[in-house]
């Protein structure tokens, strides 16, 4: 064999050999609630700024907060389906500080006594399972909206949107578990995956639903002591999180390279430049002046309460895909694809409940199915073609009444009209079944006109025995059954 030649080492892969990337996330996912936490008013995104607001949330003297029991039952669900431990009795704590955005001067969030602790979740990166640790889950309101306007400095203009004050948040803080960048965006895949799945919260991204800082320092590798770590802010996309880490990891290595030492500070992602800028440093970190808020009882949870919550929790994605593979022989990869989401999940799990072979189940949504749904911008729960549907065409397929090729045809008239496989078949004269006697005298057109080919085949050639099939196939339209094709062509070959 060959010598490989050598691939040139970049710096950064030999550096990354030396020093080691620690990493921790902390994540605010928004409680899929209908009202707000400690008032009556409306959660829902988008209303005109300012709409849903009420002397609680906005801060006005003399108001009393309530506790929303939804809230403590989602973020329950959240904590037990991260394994974690919820304690019976949790507080609510004052943060203190001034800013336009929090119109109380303070924001109530659980401190000292949050709601569970020491949880774990479970990624999976090329094969290899890695428990990440979840050190505390807390509750807490959110602050308004600052909207900037304007770029220059004289032209700028600030306004606040209250609506999101007092909007229910989940705070999740990992243990400083991740090694890679890779590990980062599995765990928040992974997170927001259960998330989904429990209903806790929508997740969006875009409407500030899932939003995540991270903590990121490097060390020597075989050292005992973490590095000075950096916590980067604005990291509003599953990429930006990754690129983030990884500019930070290179920038920690060439700083400590060049004898400096990274300082602890709060940076920001900046995505037009693809940076992280400081923002700012410990020195200048707030003093929040935490104490217990008077205006609240403690959150006492019954372990009857716990049990109830626990009970009610559905089947978990990696649950589910150890089952899928079990109970449909699925392989891992199309276990992990048809979990994706739960609506998923169950589209595949009706399709074979109705007698669909599972095996082309599997790939026909994988193919078929998700293709078509995604050029139509749909999603799952708004497929034209019910399970039930699909699994006629599916039995179809595999009576061999039609061949893939047809069943392609009749799966896009499904798609288009919504109606019935067995309709289409009978309106276009699909299903008609071409006899050995019209497949053998298709097949001696094909082969009297290619004597060439013929001549070929005898000498041995057995690569152009397909294209005689192909040939046949192409003259019945695709409606003869493939194994009497291949058949019939080699008896009248040979
Ligand atoms: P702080 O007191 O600055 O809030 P915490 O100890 O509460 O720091 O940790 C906040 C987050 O930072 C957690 O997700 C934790 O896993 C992570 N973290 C802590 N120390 C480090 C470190 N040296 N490098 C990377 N991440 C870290
Ligand atoms: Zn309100
Ligand atoms: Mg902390």
């Amino acid at each position: 064999m060959p010598k490989a030649s050598p691939e040139p080492i970049s710096l950064s892969s030999e550096l990354l050999a030396k020093y080691e990337p620690v990493i921790g996330l902390e994540v605010h996912v928004q409680l899929q609630t209908k009202s707000k936490i400690f008032c009556g008013c409306s959660t829902h995104f988008g209303d005109p700024p300012n709409t849903n607001v009420c002397p609680v949330c906005l801060g006005l003297p003399g108001t009393l907060p309530v506790m929303n029991k939804r809230v403590i039952e989602l973020a329950m669900r959240a904590a037990l389906s991260l394994n974690c431990k919820v304690h019976e009795h949790s507080r609510f704590a004052r943060k203190n500080y001034f800013y336009p955005d929090l119109p109380k001067g303070y924001q109530i969030s659980q401190y000292e006594l949050p709601l569970a602790t020491d949880g774990w979740l479970e990624v999976e990166l090329r094969g290899t399972k890695k428990r990440i640790g979840i050190t505390r889950l807390h509750l807490e309101e959110d602050a308004a909206k600052n909207l900037h306007e304007g770029f220059s400095e004289s032209a700028t203009k600030a306004y606040i949107d209250y609506n999101r004050c007092g909007t229910p948040l989940s705070e999740i803080v990992s243990e400083p578990d991740m090694r890679t960048p890779e590990e980062a965006y599995a765990y928040l895949t992974t997170l927001r995956q259960i998330m989904l799945y429990t209903g806790v919260s929508d997740c969006n991204m875009e409407e500030g639903s899932l939003r995540c800082d991270a903590n990121v320092s490097v060390r020597l590798r075989g050292a005992k002591e973490f590095g000075t770590k950096v916590e980067v802010k604005n990291l509003n996309s599953f990429r930006f999180l990754q690129k983030a880490l990884a500019y930070e990891i290179e920038r920690h290595i060439g700083v400590l390279e060049s004898g400096g030492r990274i300082s602890q500070e709060t940076r920001l992602w900046n995505q037009h430049e693809s940076v992280t800028v400081p923002m700012r440093s410990k020195e200048k970190a707030h003093d929040y002046r935490y104490f217990p808020e008077p205006d609240l009882l403690p959150v006492h949870v019954s372990s009857a309460w716990r049990a109830e919550v626990l009970r009610s929790l559905p089947e978990l994605p990696e649950a589910k895909r150890n089952r899928f593979a079990n109970a449909y022989g699925l392989t891992p990869y199309d276990a992990e694809v048809l979990t994706t989401s739960k609506s998923l999940a169950d589209y595949f799990e009706s399709l074979a409940k109705a007698g669909a072979p599972a095996k082309s189940a599997a790939n026909w949504i994988q193919t078929e199915l998700l293709r078509r749904l995604n050029d139509s911008g749909k999603e799952i729960e708004a497929s034209p073609i019910t399970p039930a549907t699909l699994a006629e065409l599916l039995k179809l397929v595999d009576s061999g009444k039609l061949t893939a090729a047809v069943a392609k045809k009749v799966f896009a008239a499904m798609f288009d009209t919504g109606r019935s496989p067995a309709d289409i078949v009978a309106a276009e004269n699909l299903g008609a079944q071409v006899d050995d006697s019209a497949i053998e005298q298709a097949a001696r057109e094909v082969i009297e006109k290619n004597p060439d080919n013929v001549a070929k085949f005898k000498a041995g050639n057995e690569g152009v025995f397909k294209f005689f099939v192909g040939q046949v196939m192409r003259a019945t339209r695709g409606q003869a059954n493939p194994q009497s094709v291949n058949d019939i062509v080699r008896k009248l070959l040979s």
